[in-house]
């Protein structure tokens, strides 16, 4: 969907979650050669995997990473922020390539346009020219706003690429595009608009397996707080995930598994390791079998009132992270 424009990935925060080393190797075979995380300390665990890729650093270099930064293989490039960190760079590695954020409107990171347009860049070599949409999931003013600020700054400067969109951003159009775009919770399966339905699906899913298998009789109440009475009798099974795993408290009642082929409800309030879904009667899953828990990204948001990047980025250290889905 991003047309011409070349398909870099954001894999910070361990790629949302999931990974960083099997979701950057995946990338990597699917042809994606450019790759954004924040800071240093993320790029070291992938380094190795890089030598024919370009790697960004969204959070530009700070002083304690700078000399670390100029020293790393040629494909590593900071994102420089700020006046500041432009003259730190410039002292550690003169010469070498970094790209370069522009604030179009977000004010969060990135040199303004008047600095950008005042002489900032000169004695830089600036691979990618980036800047980054506030509101890129909502149809507003501030989108069309950002692109012109953006189109404005990026004709005055000498740059190799520009780079304007997100997983939002990308579904907004062609005009949106430029060289690169950079796309995240879409890559995992989050699909940010609607434009995105029908093209994007799940990357992941997560399974927890059954610590035991019980009756519970009509009246009896389930979990702590006693948050489920049980109308009937019913079986259910208590598996071994829970809000130290990142499946918060707000799936209590609410989320869902799926057991044997059906969908099954959440039942009770989540607990730290701890979640009771129902079984079918007739199902014959027992202790030791895995269980599927619903973390389709757009329904368990709107399920829990988590975003699809909380859902996401909160998945947990204890999983055994297998191979990719599809
Ligand atoms: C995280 C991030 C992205 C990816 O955003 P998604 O909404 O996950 O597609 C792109 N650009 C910047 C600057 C980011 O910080």
């Amino acid at each position: 969907m991003s047309g011409g424009a070349a398909c870099g990935a954001a894999v910070k925060a361990n790629a949302y979650g999931l990974g960083a080393e099997k979701v950057v190797k995946a990338l990597l075979d699917a042809g994606c050669r450019d790759f954004f995380v924040t800071t240093w300390s993320e790029a070291q665990p992938i380094l190795h995997l890089l030598e024919n890729a370009s790697l960004s650093l969204l959070h530009g270099v700070s002083r304690e990473d700078v000399a670390d930064v100029a020293a790393a293989p040629s494909g590593v490039r900071p994102i420089l922020n700020s006046l500041q960190q432009i003259a730190r760079w410039k002292e550690a590695a003169p010469g070498r390539p970094c790209d370069v954020m522009i604030d179009t409107g977000m004010n969060r990171l990135g040199l303004s346009p008047e600095e950008a347009l005042s002489g900032a860049l000169s004695g830089l070599d600036v691979d990618i020219l980036l800047s980054h949409l506030a509101s890129a999931d909502e149809d507003v003013p501030q989108n069309e706003r950002q692109l012109r600020t953006f189109e404005t700054v990026a004709s005055q400067v000498a740059v190799k690429r520009r780079s304007l969109s997100n997983s939002a951003g990308i579904l907004l159009g062609s005009d949106y595009h430029f060289d690169l775009t950079r796309p995240g919770l879409a890559l995992y399966g989050g699909i940010p608009r609607k434009e995105g339905q029908g093209h994007i699906r799940p990357a992941f899913k997560v399974e927890a397996q059954v610590v035991q298998r019980r009756t519970v009789r009509a009246g009896d109440t389930i979990g702590y707080n006693a948050t489920f009475t049980a109308p009937r009798d019913m079986e259910i099974a208590i598996v071994n995930v829970g809000y130290a795993d990142g499946y918060l408290r707000c799936f209590s009642n609410i989320g869902e598994a799926r057991v044997a082929g059906e969908t099954v409800p959440v039942l009770g309030r989540v607990s730290m390791d701890l979640t009771a879904v129902q079984v079918p009667v007739a199902s014959s899953l027992d202790e030791g079998d895995w269980v599927e828990i619903q973390l389709d990204l757009p329904k368990a948001s709107a399920q829990s009132g988590l975003s699809q990047y909380e859902v996401l980025t909160l998945l947990g250290s204890r999983y055994s992270r297998g191979t990719l889905v599809g």
